[in-house]
């Protein structure tokens, strides 16, 4: 199975596609955390990168595309993988296009103030990854992760000011990317999100029982 994860920032991308990648067995891709690790490491390429990440906005394709191939690279031959956080332009799109068949996307609906709330009240362990909330998803002791021990940290791109930013460059550069896959004929699953405290299980057992139905899963 090759898929691309897709929707806005916030929407659960990165939480569905862990929980995907431990039933399914496939690789996950996570563009913004590959990022994140680059930008630890203080180096030329991490300290461009970090410009952008902070301010919100999109990392310049051909730095985002080479990453990519890569990342692409080192799956085993044959295995599948769940894209999260690419394509994010209608350029990255047709360079995927070119090396690669996706066979599913995977879209994830979830309206705008849910997005803003959930993304303001995020918090991540530091050192296994695991997403916890402040209000709704909150871990046994405050700010140490339920699984590890680790400790809690809120992203740096997690302010209302840079959330907003993030959900309109969604929705000028990457949102558009549907039609294209839509022209396609590529087949969508689709899970819609109503309620602020929706926990992930049944969103994932639909888009699980959507993958089966294509004879994907
Ligand atoms: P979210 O989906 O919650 O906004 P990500 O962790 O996927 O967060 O991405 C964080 C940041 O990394 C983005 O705001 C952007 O600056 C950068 N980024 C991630 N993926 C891409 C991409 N495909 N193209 C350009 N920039 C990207
Ligand atoms: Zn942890």
């Amino acid at each position: 199975m090759k898929a691309i994860i897709f929707g806005a920032p916030g929407a659960g991308k990165g939480t569905y596609a862990s929980r995907l990648q431990a039933k399914l067995g496939v690789d996950v891709i996570a563009m913004g955390d590959i990022f994140r690790e680059l930008i630890k490491e203080d180096s030329e390429l991490g300290r461009k990168v970090k410009g952008y990440v902070e301010k919100g906005v999109l990392v310049p394709d051909d730095v985002v595309v080479e990453v990519l191939k890569q990342h692409l690279s080192k799956i085993s031959k044959g295995k599948g993988f769940i894209l999260d956080g690419y394509p994010r332009t209608l350029d990255q799109a047709k360079t995927l296009d070119a090396i690669t068949k996706i066979d599913v996307i995977l879209l994830l609906n979830v309206p705008d103030w849910i997005i803003i709330e959930r993304l303001s009240t995020r918090r991540i362990c530091r050192n296994c990854g695991t997403v916890y909330n402040t209000r709704f998803l909150k871990p046994k002791v405050e700010g140490v992760c339920d699984k590890c021990g680790g400790p809690l940290y809120q992203r740096s791109d997690d302010t209302i000011e840079v959330i907003k930013k993030r959900l309109s460059v969604y929705q000028e550069q990457t949102k558009p990317l549907l039609e294209f896959y839509k022209k396609k004929q590529i087949p969508f699953i689709v899970s819609n999100a109503t309620a602020l405290e929706t926990p992930p299980e049944p969103m994932v057992e639909q888009l699980l029982a959507g993958l089966k139905q294509l004879k994907l899963a």
